[in-house]
This record gives C-alpha cells, sequence and structure tokens, in this order.
C-alpha cells in the first residue's frame, strides 16, 4: 500500500469506526465511558492508587440519584488505596442481599513493553486494549452500569444489591480490600451469596463460544520447604551423609507420587457436565469418573492432562531449590520449596503429614511457609444456578453452563471462608487461546464486553428482582 492509499483507507476508517460508536445503545454507550474512566485511572500499586477509582465510581452513582448514605468510599489507610460499596436496598424483610464484587487494582504496566498506552483505552480491530481490560476493570465497568441502568428504570429489586470495588487483589498494596471489609464492616457487605467476575470466565475457541463456568471453589495455596542441614566440611573428604543428596533422594520421591484423586460436588459436576461435550475416550472417562473417583483406569487416562490433573486431586510440585554455601565445601543446608495446590475440604496439616510419610526421612524438614485456612467450596444452590441456566439459555443458547474448581485463587475464597458462598461468573467472553491478563497489550473482544454488559444486567434482575 502506498502511503496515498493508507491515508485514503484511513479516512474511510475514521468515519466508520465513528459510526460504529453511534450505534450504541445509551446502556451500552454509558458501560464504555465507565470502562474508559477506569482503564485511564492507574490503578497499579507502584505509581497509582485506587483511591480516584472509588471516588470516580461514588460520584456516578451519586449522579445517578443513589442517596449517599448508600455510598461508602473507605479502607484503613485514610484516602489511601480506597473501595468503594454501593448498596441498592431490596424490600424483602426475609431475603439477605446478593453482593457483586470486582478488584479495582491492577498488575503494573510498563508502557515500553505495550504496542499501545496500557494506561489508555484503545479501540482497535474489534478490541479493547489496556491495563485491566480483562483483569478486571471490565467487571468493574459492568458491575456499576448494571446498578446505573436499573436505577435509571426506576427498579426496586426484592432483594438488597451490594456492589463492592476493592483494593489489593494483585498484592501490593499491603492490604486486601475484602479481607479488611470482611473483618471491619461486614455489616456493609453481609449477603447470602456473592458473584464475582474475576472468575468462571465465559470461553470462546475458534470464534466459537464453547463454555459458561461457574466457578464454585478454589484450590488453596499453600507451599512447604523441605530442609536437609548438616555439619559440613572440606569437599576433598566427602562423607556418605551429603545434604543436597538427601534431599535430591526427597525431591524425587515427592515429585513421584500422586495425590489420591478426590472429586467435590463441583468437580464432580465439571466431568458429568463435561462428557457430553467430548467425544471418543475422553468422554467415556469423564463419564466414568464422574460417578465412581475410585476408576483408576480413567483417572490415570484423565491425568495425563495438566488440566484434568488438577481438578482430580491435590498437587505438590517442586518450584525452588537452593543449597551450599561454597564449591569447595560440603554443603551445611540445602532447601527446597514444595507448592501445593490442595483440594477444599483438605487441610494443610493432611498434606503435610503426607509429605512426610512420602519423604521418609527423619533428616528432612517438612515445614508449612505460609499460614492458609482450609478452603471451602461454595455449594451449588438453586437460588445462583436456576438464574445463571436461565440467562445463559436466553442470550448463548446451547452453551453449557459448567461448575468449574479454579485451580489458582481470586479474592471468592475469602469470602467463602467467612461463610458467604461466591460464584466466579465473569460475563466477558474470553479466546482461549489469547489470555493476556497481567501480561502485555492486555485485551478483550469489544463485541463481548457489550454482551457482558447485558449479561450481568440480566442475572442480577433475575437474582434480585421479583416478577410480577
Ligand atoms: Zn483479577
Amino acid at each position: 500500500m502506498t502511503l496515498r492509499t493508507i491515508s485514503l483507507a484511513l479516512a474511510l476508517l475514521a468515519p466508520l469506526t465513528i459510526a460504529a460508536q453511534s450505534e450504541l445503545t445509551p446502556t451500552q454507550m454509558e458501560a464504555r465511558a465507565i470502562f474508559k474512566q477506569l482503564i485511564e485511572i492507574n490503578s497499579s500499586y507502584k505509581d497509582g492508587s485506587t483511591t480516584p477509582a472509588a471516588h470516580a465510581m461514588a460520584k456516578r452513582f451519586l449522579d445517578a440519584g443513589f442517596p449517599a448514605a448508600d455510598i461508602h468510599v473507605l479502607g484503613p489507610a485514610g484516602d489511601k488505596d480506597s473501595n468503594v460499596v454501593v448498596r441498592m436496598p431490596g424490600t424483602s424483610k426475609t431475603l439477605k442481599p446478593v453482593l457483586l464484587i470486582a478488584h479495582l487494582d491492577v498488575v503494573e504496566a510498563l508502557r515500553s513493553d505495550w504496542s499501545v498506552d496500557p494506561y489508555i483505552l484503545t479501540e482497535r480491530d474489534g478490541f479493547f486494549y489496556g491495563r485491566g481490560t480483562s483483569d478486571i476493570k471490565d467487571g468493574d465497568a459492568i458491575l456499576v452500569e448494571t446498578l446505573l441502568k436499573l436505577k435509571r428504570e426506576h427498579v426496586v429489586p426484592e432483594r438488597t444489591i451490594i456492589v463492592a470495588l476493592t483494593a489489593g487483589e494483585e498484592g501490593g498494596g499491603g492490604y486486601n480490600g475484602i479481607s479488611w471489609l470482611i473483618e471491619n464492616h461486614r455489616d456493609l457487605i453481609d449477603a447470602e451469596f456473592c458473584i464475582n467476575p474475576d472468575g468462571g470466565d465465559p470461553l470462546l475457541k475458534n470464534g466459537k463460544r464453547i463454555v459458561r463456568p461457574v466457578q464454585a471453589s478454589e484450590k488453596l495455596y499453600q507451599s512447604f520447604y523441605l530442609t536437609v542441614t548438616n555439619k559440613g566440611g572440606h569437599s576433598s573428604m566427602p562423607t556418605p551423609d551429603n545434604a543436597i543428596a538427601r534431599l535430591a533422594e526427597a525431591i524425587v520421591r515427592v515429585s513421584r507420587f500422586q495425590f489420591p484423586v478426590h472429586l467435590t460436588e463441583t468437580t464432580r459436576a465439571y466431568f458429568e457436565r463435561s462428557a457430553p461435550l467430548q467425544v471418543g475416550q475422553l468422554a467415556a472417562d469423564m463419564h466414568a469418573i464422574a460417578s465412581n473417583e475410585r476408576d483408576s483406569a480413567a483417572a490415570a487416562r484423565l491425568s495425563a492432562s495438566p488440566f484434568y490433573n488438577a481438578q482430580l486431586r491435590t498437587t505438590c510440585v517442586p518450584t525452588m531449590l537452593d543449597g551450599g554455601h561454597a564449591p569447595n565445601a560440603l554443603p551445611q543446608t540445602a532447601r527446597a520449596l514444595v507448592n501445593c495446590r490442595i483440594l477444599p475440604g483438605e487441610t494443610p496439616a493432611q498434606v503435610r503429614a503426607v509429605l512426610v510419610r512420602v519423604v521418609d526421612d527423619d533428616s528432612v524438614r517438612v515445614t508449612p511457609i505460609e499460614d492458609s485456612k482450609p478452603g471451602t467450596a461454595s455449594p451449588l444452590m438453586p437460588a445462583i444456578m436456576i438464574p445463571v441456566e436461565k440467562v445463559t439459555a436466553r442470550i448463548w443458547p446451547g452453551v453449557p453452563v459448567i461448575p468449574q474448581m479454579e485451580t489458582g485463587a481470586t479474592d471468592g475464597y475469602r469470602l467463602r471462608d467467612a461463610g458467604i458462598p461466591t460464584y466466579g461468573l465473569s460475563s466477558v467472553f474470553l479466546d482461549v487461546d489469547d489470555v493476556r491478563a497481567h501480561g502485555r497489550d492486555e485485551r478483550i473482544m469489544v463485541k463481548s464486553f457489550y454482551e457482558g454488559v447485558d449479561y450481568m444486567y440480566q442475572l442480577v434482575r433475575e437474582v434480585a428482582v421479583a416478577r410480577p
């Protein structure tokens, strides 16, 4: 293309872009404006803060007619790294509220790594680019728009709706907004259950919608040190008992060990509902394991996939290693870090006991690094599953709803620990082959964002608004 044809093409493109934007509905336009505003406030911890974002959202609610008494900008550090909580009171005296959460903070982005400015919302070739477009300012914007739209339509919900946009999910902020709210303002956010768009991403593959997950549980993150100490000595006179060699043998035993298969309500439903979507041996194995977790042949074949393996059992894997202090000295210390992802219902103490048994060597000390509490799974309750099935069938007919256990972690586990069942239910489709959260040129599809606005609005209506 010559320069002239390029500028001609650009001249033709410009009006098209404007035309596309002017075709947006008022709801889509407002959602886009909120999204843009949030992306363009740097809420990473290095050079940014969540506070301006919290205030900007509070102002939108105030301007929309929410009483000031129902809007709270708050946090432990005065006006630094604030959270915002907004309540839309419901009429029911018996139904407990529904809580909607998303974090406001983002992972820092370096302008030099990106092909566009990460703190400007850029719409290009059908994508929105910017830090937080997929994690999780799309979710923040969608939750805010859901409430503003209900208000605009003079909807009075039956069930109180609470939106909490929080700090400190990505780490680095010194505190976590959800934990702080639970400890200090439980009354503001207490709910029968919670919807968290930061989990359960609906997935696209080759442009086709393949699944609507409901993330109902998460694995627990817990690491252990395996440590061997030895009196050491000169390397010219080795002794049979060497700290590094001893540790190496322990590591080999741990890495050859597989925890037993254990299915929870979530993972059993996952395999049950996934089986009909697969063919051949995989379909048969999913079906078999869902009806009998002791089917070791099916478990062995499924375990060949790291993804299914992680759904089937607790896993522990060595991830870091250090040892010795000089090239010419016998090592006095050797240490490995073993990172475990523990199934809900199992405790770190139980996992430690298993590791001690597997290591089978008294000179290897097994010590926990974090002080994690065992995780709980949220029951697949009708109050959430029926609305999800209904809205999915309406907006994305044919897309299967599949419960899911996340092997990573979101803020959801903090609420589950506090007794508030939490469901990861993002409404924005992600391409399985194009996941860029925390990375460079983070993006989501423009079309998926607007679909997500509609889906969340309809889901919240189903959950909280009574029908005539
Ligand atoms: Zn996130």
